[in-house]
C-alpha cells in the first residue's frame, strides 16, 4: 500500500515513513482537475507531479470541453509579459470552469500574492514554501477546515523542497535535483520567488531515478534553478550526484538542463566525457559577452572563464551540443557592449543561442543602472543574435549528415512523423510513412539524412 508522506511530500510504500498526512481521500474521489503551467521546465515538472499526486487520490484530468472541479495554475514571473500571461490564464480558467476551486502557485503567486488573491474566482494562492503541501490545503478546504485566501512565506523562510520526478509530454523524465538560488543577479527575481538554494539527498534522487527506470524511463533531464550549486542543504557535491545517477541501471541518458559557468568544474567535464549515460550536451547561461555588463549583472564569472569552459568541453567532447542563454538589451548594455557580445559569441564553438530580451522587474537592483536600451534597439539586437544562432545550429547539424547515430524516439500521433534526439541533441525526423509506434521510447540506430524543410531537424533513414 502507498501513502502520502509528510516529509517528502510524495506517495511512498506505507512501511517507508512514520510521518503521514491524515487526508480524507473521499473528498478527492471522482473530481476533475485542469492544469495550466507557465515558465520553465522546473514548473512543468512540478505541475506534472501535482497532477500525479491528485491522480493517486482519485482526481482525473479534465478533458477538452469538460468542466473541472479544481484548476491549478503554476505561474512564472520572469518578465512583465509572463506576469500578464499568468493573469490571462487565471481569468480564462475561472471563466471556463465556473464554481471550480482555483489554486494559483509558482513564482508570480509568491511575488504578487495580494494581487493574485484579489482576482475574482481565485480560491487559494500558495507561495513557494506552501505549494509542497497542496494536497493538505485542498483536503482542508474540502473538509471545511478554516483556510485563508493566500499563504506565502518571506523569501528567507522558504525552506521546503517539493520533490518532483515526472514524465514530460513525451518520453523524458524531469528530475528536480535542486531549488532556489543564492546568486541574486541584479536583473533576476528568481531568488525572491523561489528562495535560497536547497536540495534533497543524493540517496533520495537515486531512488527517484530508479523508480523512473522501473517505469520504463530511459532518459532523465536534471532540473533545478541553479543545479551546479547542489549540496547547500546536505553538504554533498554535484559531481557525486552525477556519479551516483550514472550508476542507475536502466537509465540510458541524462541531460543537465542548465549549469552556471563558474560551477562547471574540470572534474565534472572530465567525468561527463567518459561517463556511461551523461550526454555530450550542455546548456550554459552566458547572458552577456561583455565583462562590463557581466559586472553590472553581478554574474560570477567573466568572458574569459566562459570561453575556457567551452574550450575544455569541446576538447574532451568535440561532438558536444552547447546551448547558451543570452540576455539582450539589459540596462548598461551600450552598443559597444552588445558588439562585444556578438563577436564573442561568433568566435565561440557553441551550437545554439537562447536569446531573451531584458525585461524590467520590480524590486531588482538593475533598475538603478541609468543606461536604458530603447525597445527598438533591443529588438534589432535580438534579431541579430537569433540569426547568428541559426547559422551555428545549421552548421552543427550539417556536420553530421550521412553519419550513423543512436536516436531515442518520442511518442507521436498516429499518421504523423516521429521525432527523437541523438546523444548530442540533434533533433531527427522519421517521415510519417516510416513511423512505427513500436519505436516510441526506443533507442534505434539510424543514418542521418538532409536537413528538413523547416530546418528544425535532420531526416533519418532506417
Ligand atoms: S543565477 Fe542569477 S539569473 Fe540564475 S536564478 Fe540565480 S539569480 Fe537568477
Amino acid at each position: 500500500m502507498r501513502v502520502f508522506c509528510k516529509k517528502c511530500r510524495t506517495f511512498v510504500p506505507a512501511n517507508n515513513t512514520p510521518i503521514l498526512y491524515m487526508i480524507d481521500t473521499s473528498a478527492f474521489q471522482g473530481k476533475k482537475a485542469a492544469y495550466f503551467t507557465l515558465g520553465c521546465k522546473l514548473n512543468f515538472s512540478e505541475t506534472s507531479t501535482f497532477g500525479k499526486m491528485l491522480q493517486d487520490l482519485g482526481v482525473s484530468t479534465a478533458q477538452k470541453g469538460e468542466q473541472a472541479d479544481i484548476c491549478l495554475i503554476n505561474t512564472c514571473s520572469v518578465t512583465e509579459v509572463a506576469d500578464k500571461k499568468c493573469r490571462q490564464a487565471i481569468h480564462r480558467l475561472v471563466r471556463e470552469n465556473p464554481g471550480a476551486f482555483v489554486v494559483v502557485t509558482g513564482c508570480y503567486a509568491q511575488l504578487e500574492a495580494d494581487e493574485v488573491a484579489k482576482i475574482e474566482g481565485v480560491s487559494l494562492v500558495l507561495g513557494s514554501n506552501e505549494k509542497a503541501n497542496l494536497v493538505q490545503f485542498l483536503s482542508d478546504a474540502w473538509t471545511g477546515a478554516p483556510t485563508a485566501k493566500y499563504y506565502r512565506e518571506k523569501t528567507k523562510d522558504i525552506k521546503s523542497f517539493a520533490p518532483s520526478c515526472s514524465k514530460g509530454n513525451r518520453t523524458r523524465y524531469f528530475l528536480k535535483v535542486q531549488d532556489g538560488c543564492d546568486y541574486f543577479c541584479t536583473y533576476c527575481t528568481i531568488p525572491y520567488a523561489r528562495g535560497f538554494s536547497r536540495n534533497p539527498t543524493i540517496a533520495s534522487l537515486v531512488a527517484q531515478a530508479q523508480e523512473a527506470a522501473a517505469e520504463g524511463g530511459k532518459e532523465i533531464v536534471l532540473t533545478g534553478v541553479n543545479i551546479g550549486d547542489f549540496g547547500k542543504t546536505t553538504g554533498e557535491k554535484f559531481i557525486d550526484l552525477v556519479k551516483a545517477l550514472d550508476g542507475v541501471e536502466g537509465i540510458q541518458r541524462y541531460r543537465i538542463s542548465s549549469l552556471e559557468p563558474d560551477l562547471i568544474s574540470d572534474e565534472l567535464i572530465e567525468y561527463c566525457a567518459k561517463s556511461r549515460a551523461f550526454m555530450p550536451h550542455f546548456h550554459i547561461p552566458l547572458q552577456s559577452g561583455s565583462n562590463t555588463v557581466l559586472k553590472l549583472m553581478h554574474r560570477h564569472y567573466d568572458r574569459e572563464l566562459f570561453a575556457e569552459k567551452i574550450h575544455r568541453i569541446k576538447e574532451l567532447m568535440p561532438d558536444a551540443f552547447i546551448g547558451v542563454d543570452v540576455m539582450v538589451g539589459c540596462r548598461g548594455e551600450t552598443p559597444e557592449c552588445f558588439e562585444e557580445t556578438y563577436t564573442f559569441l561568433d568566435s565561440l564553438d557553441v551550437t545554439q543561442l537562447h536569446v531573451f530580451p531584458y525585461s524590467e522587474r520590480p524590486g531588482t537592483s538593475a533598475l538603478s543602472i541609468p543606461y536604458v536600451v530603447p525597445e527598438k534597439e533591443k529588438k534589432q539586437r535580438v534579431k541579430r543574435l537569433l540569426e547568428l544562432s541559426d547559422q551555428k545550429t545549421h552548421a552543427f547539424y550539417e556536420r553530421y549528415i550521412g553519419q550513423q547515430a543512436e536516436v531515442l524516439f518520442e511518442k507521436a500521433t498516429r499518421g504523423r512523423a516521429m521525432h527523437g534526439f541523438t546523444k548530442n541533441y540533434i533533433r531527427v525526423e522519421l517521415p510519417a510513412k516510416d513511423a512505427n509506434p513500436d519505436f516510441d521510447n526506443q533507442l534505434i540506430s539510424v543514418k542521418l539524412g538532409e536537413m528538413t524543410r523547416d530546418k528544425e531537424s535532420l531526416m533519418c533513414i532506417i
